[in-house]
């Protein structure tokens, strides 16, 4: 599987000891003393960060040490004139076809942001050396299996805070945010690829191609936790939602047992401060704000590099405010033992992956959409902005519709697409269903709207369950249920439900991590920032939705319903104001777009919305049994495959499970917008 693994040329790194006031103290030489006879010492036993060239003497020396399991190599240099490095680990005796891909950790894309870095060294030592932590069954077999690649892409802005420079800094020499700086799919709000660091590490993660689990490893002001982690979404499909919520659990397990906790314990009494391990959401939920062009982000794109990336926040290791360049050593030691969590914890499920299937509860069909949004269709690419012609435009084809087909490869009893002509003609029986779901567009074919919603009413009143989300939510006042006027939609920062009401409601069951955004806004093409925010968001006005007979279970903005259901005749109308939009070309977006970009929190409202039993569902007739008949279901292949669909819904099932330790959220606690 590694096929597309070069192996460049190795870059043998001869570095001439560091010279001056720099003493961390780093050994370059085996003979080098320091107090526990590491290569790069624990933190609590060091002067202050590690330097750029103790990096290099200490990375030349393992290399030196381990030749078989380390290799560096130069992707090139920085806009500064710094070298930009990567470091393999893999045990390359095994062959490369042999592999099972690889894995991704970018340490320190700003510079300020020491913790990436300060925790990769050691990381990188401690699982070379058989005396640390190389003798472990699962450190063996990671190196034996995978590759992993420890790229350093911001050497100007770490250079720049040793002897001779000022401050460490976010940017590069030119004071660009290289984590802005990424060719992602969706709208554009920076100049990708404007630096030359960006161009090495782009072109270096398509050259390897192959990867896995990634993490990008940051710092954040202060805050309550010694680590957040961060979502950051893209179009992913259910595997990739709940493989990195998995990785996002194991984090906080692995916390305690890197002694995260008890150095936390101290840190509070040092700073007179409440603090907790880890907790982790999208990047709105934790620090209020998204981007545009960051490394994960693009990481993650499918049909291009499909990684299944993560970034996580380093408490006070983004030291714009506190302690620039003065080193705390219990503190840095909090942020390499995090790093020690995230890292190990990634490798470990690297080694153990899981496939994760989606429960549907009863037979469900949602209405298709024909609707495609492309690069070359009558409206051509939709953008009219000044930016035209600053990068070619990408050709992109784009559906909301894929969300419904990528679901239905893991959902356990696959959505049914239906048409609104066929329900119309009677070709198509809705009472054959417990839930229809009708999204983004009232009535996505045709307009003959009569027919269309008394059919609906029909359903719902006879004991269906009407799941409306985004634009569909106008079909209430069809319906009957509330006003045309009380339904409106606004635009927002991203798809949000700001607060849930009413923790112990089955609508709000299975919330996990810091829960608020439903969908995201840069791979559909919408803009943010201030007037620029363009998300819709629908609601309805909560004393009309609550005097129609509604409970409201979630809320954006006062008064406004975001989240709920009715009942109606005998059935239920369940809403979502945000969830699935269509892909919008108004945004620059020069690179493409994506079908979906729905939040774990998403995949988790949706799937409480469809549980449902239609009292009145029609089985079907002619096979012999109707959909919710499972004799009928389950014929001759045999019970080992029915067997094994159970072994792996069990195994989705148990990690679900883990992921409850959270305490009920509220989007309210969210820290105020901060750059991290
Ligand atoms: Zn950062």
């Amino acid at each position: 599987m590694l096929a597309t693994l070069t192996v460049v040329t190795l870059a043998l790194v001869e570095v001439a000891r560091p010279t001056g006031a720099w003493p961390t103290p780093v050994k370059c030489d085996e003979a080098d003393p320091t107090p526990d006879g590491r290569i790069y010492p624990e933190p609590l036993l060091s002067l202050t960060y590690v330097g750029f060239d103790e990096f290099l003497c200490g990375m030349a020396l393992l290399d030196e040490t381990y030749p078989d399991l380390i290799e560096l190599e130069v992707l090139g240099t920085s806009e500064g004139g710094n070298d930009v490095y990567v470091v393999r680990t893999t045990d390359e005796t095994i062959p490369a076809s042999q592999k099972q891909g690889n894995l991704y950790v970018q340490n320190s894309i700003h510079g300020n942001e020491t913790a990436g870095r300060e925790g990769a060294f050691r990381n990188i030592e401690e699982m070379l050396d058989p005396d640390l932590m190389g003798s472990l069954d699962w450190v063996e077999q990671v190196l034996d299996d995978w590759v992993i690649h420890w790229t350093f892409p911001n050497p100007d802005g770490w250079k720049s805070g040793e002897p001779g420079g000022t401050t460490y800094a976010r940017g590069n020499v030119n004071g660009t945010d290289l984590n802005r700086n990424y060719p992602v799919k969706g709208w554009i709000s920076g100049t990708p690829l404007s630096e030359v660091e960006s161009v090495h590490i782009d072109e270096y993660l398509k050259q390897v191609g192959d990867w896995y689990l990634g993490t990008d490893n940051h710092g954040q002001g202060p805050d309550t936790y010694a680590a957040a982690g961060l979502q950051i979404v893209g179009q992913f499909d259910y595997q990739k939602s709940e493989t990195l919520a998995r990785f996002a659990d194991g984090i906080t397990e692995a916390m305690t047992e890197y002694g995260v906790h008890a150095l936390l314990d101290e840190l509070g009494e040092v700073t007179g401060t409440d603090v907790g391990p880890y907790h982790w959401g999208t990047l709105y939920d934790m620090l209020g704000y998204s981007a545009s062009g960051s490394v994960i982000d693009y990481y993650n794109t499918p049909d291009l590099l499909d990684g299944f990336g993560f970034a996580t926040e380093m408490t006070l290791s983004n030291l714009n405010e506190l302690h620039q360049n003065v080193f705390v050593p219990i503190l840095t030691q909090v942020h390499v033992d995090s790093v020690r969590a995230i890292n190990y914890t990634m490798f470990q499920q690297a080694l153990d992956p899981v496939a994760f299937t989606y429960a549907v509860d009863g037979d469900v069909a949602y209405v298709f959409d024909p609707l495609r949004v492309r690069h070359d269709d009558t409206n051509g690419i939709g953008y009219e902005g000044d930016r035209d012609g600053e990068y070619e435009q990408q050709p992109y084809d784009v559906s909301r519709m894929q969300f419904f087909e990528d679901l239905n490869l893991y959902a356990d009893n696959p959505l049914t697409a239906i048409r609104v002509p066929d329900v119309l003609s009677g070709a198509t029986e809705l009472a054959t269903f417990d839930t229809v779901i009708l999204n983004e567009d009232p009535m996505p074919e045709g307009d003959d709207t009569e027919p269309w919603f008394a059919a609906l009413e029909e359903f719902v009143r006879e004991g269906g369950n009407l799941v409306l989300t985004d634009g569909a939510l106008p079909a209430l006042a069809e319906l009957g249920v509330v006003a045309a006027d009380d339904v409106f939609v606004a635009p927002h920062y991203v798809g949000s439900v700001e607060t849930f009401l009413d923790a112990a409601h089955p609508l709000n069951a299975n919330l996990r991590g810091v829960a608020s955004q439903t969908y995201d806004t840069v791979p559909i093409g919408y803009t943010f920032g201030g007037n620029l925010d363009s998300a819709p968001n629908w609601k309805v006005d909560q004393a009309a939705w609550e005097a129609a007979g509604g409970t409201t279970t979630g809320v954006h903005g006062d008064g406004a319903t975001i989240y709920g259901e009715v009942p109606l005749g005998e059935g239920r109308v369940r809403i979502l104001g945000a969830l699935l939009p269509n892909p919008t070309e108004e945004g620059y977006h020069p690179f493409g777009l994506l079908n979906y970009a729905v939040t774990y929190t998403g995949y988790t409202l949706l799937q409480n919305m469809l549980t449902w039993d239609n009292p009145a569902q029609v089985l079907d007739v002619g096979g012999g049994g109707g959909p919710d008949d499972d004799s009928a279901q389950t014929p001759t292949t045999g019970g080992g495959l029915a067997a094994a669909a159970l072994l792996v819904l069990a195994a989705g099932l148990a990690v679900r499970q883990r992921g409850r330790w959270r305490v009920w959220p509220d989007a309210r606690d969210r820290p105020a917008r901060q750059d991290a």
